[in-house]
């Protein structure tokens, strides 16, 4: 696919990679053998009919294929771009072998953008779909779990609440995936196809705080989904990580991308970036943070990961992006301490160098430090993308629901969680994992709770 060119895209936040016109989609499409049994659609933890909607992209029936994509998935434009296809139904295409698998995450976003170009139109937005249902359903965070629930349980009748705590809806797709990889755009019409279902969104309504979901219950609401994400940060514990230019990257990504600090002072919320970046981690975090520091002007950023390339759990693109744009990568690396000057700014980070060691619990070698390889970077700012856990503030409201030990919910495969009317799924279930595995969880949460209400 086409892309902006790395000297000119630093400079923006303009999506990177064009996306096909409608000539390149038909020829892409038409490299699919329409398997009998095609394995890619094995790989799509969303099911969606793969060859069909390519052979509907091949006869040029493009709004059709965008049907066909949604009969199973509600964000097409965004699993489009942001999903780990080259793991899942690429991994799978039988043509992967033969030389190319089939780009079928650039198709699907085709498919999704040339509808939301094309046959977008306030009109269609009159609601679209028949609440037949008395019971009301509480879905609280709007992230990818919570809008593909609240879409099924709307689609299937029921009067479904969204409680979102941000001013904006999309969860992680708004305030943590950044600009030139998402368009908020998109994930704005995205989400105007599901209110046009009839759910409605409560937004700046932080469950636990501004109600409780007892006091829900008591307004009438017969069953909760929770998807309230895993947007607490982690730190290293490491000294000095309280100095004025150290980030969690949460906070730093959540100014550039909700609070478009990109855009200051057109927008109110301020960045500060100096010339000189570190990022701890080497995730999908790691590499839109370290991306958004150069598009702030920063002159050098690293990427500080203790273990080695093939370890890395960012989306291979990811890490060929940041490379092509100047990002370095500082591997079997680990910081050990960040140094401040006496106004309390940070001016270097210290680290020691590591070997690969025995397999650990994950499965991957684990990192074991070299002695006496201690050394300094100087920099001006850490950005620290090393995880993130779920937010206590509404599960300490709810008496006796089952956490695990990393205070995730305890809930079975069907998001059924051990208070009867109490359902949840995504990174609040899972820790921090994809896109398409928290909507896989909304969608089998959907079915579930419409079981337990009939
Ligand atoms: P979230 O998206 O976290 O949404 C949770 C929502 O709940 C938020 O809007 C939050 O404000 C709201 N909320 C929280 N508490 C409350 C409360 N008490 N009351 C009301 N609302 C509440 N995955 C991929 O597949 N591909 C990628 O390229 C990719 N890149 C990523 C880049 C970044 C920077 C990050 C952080 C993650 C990335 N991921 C990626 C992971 C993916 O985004 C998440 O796994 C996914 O968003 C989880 O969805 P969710 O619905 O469970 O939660
Ligand atoms: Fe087409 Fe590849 Fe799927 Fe076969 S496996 S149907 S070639 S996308």
């Amino acid at each position: 696919m086409r892309e902006q060119d790395p000297k000119d895209r630093i400079n923006n936040f303009n999506e990177v990679p064009y996306g096909y016109d409608e000539d390149e989609a038909v020829t892409e499409a038409l490299r699919c053998l329409q398997c009998k049994n095609p394995p890619c659609v094995k790989g799509c933890p969303a099911e969606i009919d793969i060859p069909r909607f390519i052979k509907a992209i091949r006869e040029r029936r493009f709004s059709q294929a965008n049907e066909i994509i949604r009969e199973t998935n509600n964000l097409p434009a965004v699993c489009g771009r942001v999903c780990p296809q080259e793991d899942q139904c690429e991994r799978l295409c039988v043509l992967k072998n033969k030389g190319k698998a089939i780009n079928i995450g650039n198709l699907e976003r085709f498919a999704a953008d040339w509808e939301l170009k094309n046959s977008f139109s306030r009109e269609d937005l009159v609601q679209s779909n028949k609440i037949v249902r008395n019971e009301k359903i509480a879905v609280i965070g709007s992230g990818p779990a919570g809008l593909t629930c609240a879409a099924d349980l709307a689609k299937k009748g029921y009067q479904v609440t969204l409680f979102e705590a941000l001013h904006k809806p999309g969860g992680v797709l708004t305030y943590g995936i950044p600009e030139f990889r998402l368009p908020k755009d998109i994930v704005m019409e995205e989400v105007k196809k599901i209110t046009s279902l009839g759910v409605d969104i409560k937004y700046n309504y932080v469950i636990g705080k501004i109600k409780t979901i007892e006091k829900l219950r008591d307004q009438g609401y017969r069953a909760f989904f929770i998807a309230t994400g895993a947007g607490l940060p982690y730190f290293m514990g490491i000294p000095g990580e309280n100095f004025n230019g150290v980030y969690s990257a949460n906070e730093f990504l959540t100014r550039v991308n909700l609070m478009k600090a990109y855009k200051f002072p057109e927008y109110d919320t301020p960045i500060t970036v100096g010339e000189n970046v570190a990022v701890v981690g080497a995730g999908n975090v790691a590499m839109d943070s370290a991306r958004c520091a150069l598009r702030l002007g920063a002159q050098k950023v690293s990427i500080i990961y203790r273990r080695t390339e093939n370890e890395m759990p960012a989306r291979k693109d990811e890490i060929d992006h940041a490379r092509e744009e100047g990002v370095e990568f500082h591997l079997l690396t680990n910081p050990v301490e960040i140094i401040g000057d006496n106004q309390g700014q940070v001016k270097k980070i210290v680290c020691i160098k590591n070997k690969l060691g025995k397999l650990d619990s994950s499965g991957r070698p684990r990192p074991v430090a070299i002695e006496d390889s201690q050394f300094e970077m100087a920099v001006d700012t850490v950005i620290i993308a090393v995880g993130n856990g779920s937010n206590p503030l509404l599960l300490d409201t709810i008496n006796g629901l089952n956490l695990t030990s990393k205070k995730n919910i305890y809930a079975d495969d069907s998001g059924r969680t051990n208070i009867e009317d109490i359902f949840a799924g995504g990174d609040i279930v899972t820790g921090s994992a994809t896109v398409i595995a928290a909507m896989g969880a909304g969608k089998r949460a959907a079915k579930a709770i419409d079981k337990f209400l009939k």
